[in-house]
């Protein structure tokens, strides 16, 4: 622990596990540091009340929001080594080709659209590793808006389960495409590992035998197997510059069951603690000062213009009581030549129905109450707009306002544009229209306002005027510091975040290692 690591990686999600596969199996010397804790694999990971009431894994630092002159709210997430993924639904979708170049597509939208500053050719072999590593269940050549791939999936999903046959067969009718989600889930136990029981605790549980590939099950094994250290319960509170400005040197830690503090030395370090604490981290760290670019630190957080619609159905819509995240619809991606708002929509998905305790918290007296008896008789379409970056939309820090470790609570600054409210309504609209085909009674609508796609607060780009990290991740003005997770993504895309995060930092790790005499 005295000695330097190559690579102290801050943070064990998607960006940090892949960043850290690639460095452990170059032979560096690498060290995780995660705030989280191992999940239990017992009965606790599929009891609702445990995880999603009691909030068995919720974490002790909040987001604070502040809300335009009524006061706050304090958004706590859950930790675990792994991350989000713990928690997560699976699925496992490319960007499309255009969502490298929007600006290029839409150049009247919104003044900060920017195009990436790599393309989806770049990113592809990337996102065959990525696949292949996350075990991705899917079928290659049946999402009408796929980009293109070298191959088919490693492995296939189950067929569809009542509700997702129920929506797919009302979608086909109104003749659309509907194709199967790809899912980082072990169906078919090709390694020995527990398969999938397809049961109704997946999205927001952990996975009680470990058939959710989640990164705790996969990649971080990988890692350990390959020489990297996790050091779980620690947080990373600040980063320190040694010896002049252009280099980062420590990590100050707190063990969080000691109390003890602590610093480690880096030759390289990676900061990937998710989008909102990662730009906290930084500015905590005094980065927002550095030059030529600290002032883009926490602009432009995006999170999905989200939402549900729920179809209520006079008979039981899972009557085998299995899983059914399974039926996507991206036949609006680009909303183009379909009368609604301009610029990027996104996509829709089935998404489990959670417990009915779980709806009865959440919805309050009477209608969380109703929606519980209810349950049986629901279908839910997830909607996920893409929203458009603002600089105004951000993460800052008061240092006068500290969580129990003394570190900065990440204060986040965020209001959808009226374009996104529209993308996500027409979303909505073609939502509903599949419900109602499928029979739906009553269709209800319900935006999602929580921060588990948050992106964009660090984004990559050529311009250091218009940008926080150069093409490969690394903040400029910085030599030996990287942000690879969801905060370098200049644009939302309309599909579910992870498997891009994760490709990126595949890409940045390769690059680190190829690069590593000239940044060492
Ligand atoms: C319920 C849910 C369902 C989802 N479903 C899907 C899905 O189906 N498909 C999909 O693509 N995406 C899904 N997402 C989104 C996806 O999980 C995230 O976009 C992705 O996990 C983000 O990865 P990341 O590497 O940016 O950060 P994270 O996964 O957030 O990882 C960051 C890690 O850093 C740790 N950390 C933070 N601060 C510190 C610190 N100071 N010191 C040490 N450690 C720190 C955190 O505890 C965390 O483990 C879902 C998210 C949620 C919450
Ligand atoms: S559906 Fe499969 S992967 Fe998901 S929690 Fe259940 S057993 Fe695990």
């Amino acid at each position: 622990m005295k000695q330097p690591w190559d690579m102290v990686v801050i943070g064990t999600g998607f960006g940090g596990s892949m960043v850290a596969l690639a460095a452990v199996r170059a032979g560096l010397r690498v060290l995780l540091i995660e705030r989280g804790r191992w999940v239990d694999r017992d009965d606790s990971a599929w009891d609702a009340q445990r995880i999603l009431i009691d909030r068995k894994y919720r974490s002790a630092s909040p987001f604070d929001t502040p809300r335009m002159g009524l006061g706050r709210t304090r958004f706590f997430p859950d930790e675990a080594v792994g991350g989000k993924s713990v928690f997560y639904g699976g699925a496992s979708f490319r960007l499309r080709e255009g969502d490298f170049a929007l600006r290029q597509r839409y150049p009247d939208l919104c003044s900060d659209l920017v195009d990436w500053p790599i393309g989806y050719t770049e990113l592809a072999p990337f996102y065959n590793q990525a696949e292949h590593l996350l075990g991705v269940a899917g079928v290659a050549g049946t999402d009408p808006n796929e980009p293109p791939r070298t191959g088919p999936y490693e492995a296939a999903p189950p067929p569809f389960s009542a509700p997702a046959r129920r929506v797919a067969a009302a979608a086909e009718a109104l003749g659309l495409k509907p194709f199967p989600i790809p899912l980082a889930i072990n169906f078919a136990s090709a390694d020995g590992r527990r398969p999938c029981v397809q049961c109704l605790t997946c999205d927001l549980f952990p996975c009680k035998i470990g058939a959710k590939n989640d990164l705790s099950v996969t990649v971080l094994p990988a890692a350990i197997a390959g020489g990297a250290t996790v050091m779980h319960s620690t947080v990373a509170l600040r980063l320190r510059r040694d010896g002049g400005e252009d280099r980062v040197s420590e990590i100050e830690c707190l063990d969080t069951a000691s109390g003890e503090r602590f610093s480690v030395s880096c030759r390289v370090c990676v900061v990937a603690a998710g989008a909102i604490p990662s730009a906290a981290l930084l500015l905590a760290s005094g980065l927002g000062d550095v030059q030529p670019n600290g002032r883009w630190i926490g602009r432009c957080l995006m999170r999905h213009c989200s939402g549900i619609v729920i179809g209520i159905f006079a008979e039981h819509t899972n009557p085998e009581r299995v899983f059914h995240k399974q039926v996507a619809l991206t036949d609006f991606y680009f909303g183009e030549g379909l009368g609604g708002p301009p610029g990027p929509w996104g996509m829709i998905q089935g998404l489990q129905v959670p417990p009915p305790e779980y709806i009865a918290s959440e919805g309050g007296f009477p209608i969380g109450t109703l929606g519980a008896k209810a349950a049986d008789r629901l279908v839910f379409l997830l909607c996920i707009g893409q929203d458009l970056p603002d600089p105004e939309n951000r993460v800052a820090i008061d240092p006068a306002m500290t969580d129990g470790y003394d570190a900065p609570i990440p204060r986040v600054f965020h209001r959808y544009s009226r374009r996104d409210r529209q993308a996500r309504s027409a979303l909505y609209r073609q939502g509903a229209r599949v419900l109602r085909e499928a029979g739906a009674l009553i269709r209800v609508r319900k935006p999602i306002n929580t921060f588990s796609h948050a992106l964009g607060t660090c984004r990559f780009g050529e311009d250091p005027t218009r940008a926080a990290l150069d093409p490969w991740c690394r903040l400029f003005g910085v030599s030996n510091l990287f942000v690879v997770d969801a905060s370098f993504m200049p644009s939302s895309g309309g599909v579910n975040p992870s498997l891009t995060i994760a490709a990126n930092a595949l890409r940045v790790g390769e690059h680190i290692v190829a690069e590593w005499d000239r940044l060492v």
